[in-house]
């Protein structure tokens, strides 16, 4: 099981909420029929309240899921350093990593003692909690904790790294020879239909030969200008002047652990 700090495992997540949820639902009967009866617009209140929490929670992940593809902190904007399972804020230390999925986790005590864990997570209060077979087994306040060691399997490691290779590489869209990230040159972003599309290409050469085969629409000039002056296409990726307004912000009003 690949436990990711920040971002959950949505359907687990999800059945384990639901799970949770059935015992909690008669309480929250009684306790709504005791609103209604004497107050039906407090009721509706706190539906919309929670609607609207929910709402800015999902624009907040989007921004950071925006951010991160962008290989921005979704914390102060700024680059972030990739490693092979995780992902550093050098600036303000932002940081999310994924903990072996083949292989666990053992939590070094002060007092010498050595728990083993498949995985784990920090709670609000700052515990740690020791989950094995999804079953929390151990709760241990941070204030035992010495510190915690990643047991990572080779083979996990090996088929990561064949992961990034693949995703370093970029394939031209004129040739479809297939480059370094590095090496590549050429990148436009146009819109040959309605909606905006990022294309790369390995060379000057092959992106002047698709401009050729592809010319825009009498009334678009993707070619010729940037996208943040455009608004007749329907975009998809963060142009510079969005990037820059994100890098301004400098505190989130949500801290995540
Ligand atoms: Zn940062
Ligand atoms: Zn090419
Ligand atoms: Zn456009």
């Amino acid at each position: 099981m690949s436990k990711r700090m920040f971002f959950g495992k949505k359907e687990e997540e999800k059945k384990e909420k639901q799970i949770a949820l059935v015992d909690q639902d008669d309480e929250l009967e009684k306790e709504i029929s005791l609103l209604t009866k004497g107050d039906k617009g407090s009721v509706s209140k706190v539906i919309s309240e929670v609607e609207g929490t929910i709402k800015e929670a999902t624009k907040a992940s989007i921004r950071d899921v925006k951010l991160l593809e962008e290989g921005r902190c979704p914390s102060c904007g700024r680059k972030t350093k990739q490693f092979l399972f995780t992902t550093v804020c050098e600036y303000c230390g932002w940081s999310t990593f994924i903990t072996p999925e083949k292989g666990h986790a053992l939590i070094h005590l002060k007092d010498g003692n050595i728990v083993e864990s498949k995985s784990m997570f920090q709670i609000v209060q700052g515990d740690i909690l020791g989950i094995t077979d999804d079953v929390v087994r151990i709760r241990i306040p941070s204030g035992n904790i010495s510190y915690i060691e990643y047991v990572w399997a080779d083979e996990e490691i090996a088929a990561r790294r064949e992961q990034r290779r693949r995703e370093e590489r970029v394939v031209c869209d004129w040739c479809q020879k297939e480059v370094d990230r590095d090496e590549y040159v050429a990148v436009i972003y146009a819109a040959i239909g309605t909606n905006q599309v990022r294309y790369q290409f390995c060379s000057e050469k092959c992106k002047r030969s698709f401009e050729k085969q592809y010319p825009m629409r009498i009334h678009r000039n993707c070619y010729e200008r940037s996208c943040a002056e455009c608004n007749e296409c329907v975009k998809k990726y963060e142009d510079e002047v969005t990037m820059e307004k994100l890098e301004e912000k400098k505190e989130r009003p949500e801290k995540k652990v």
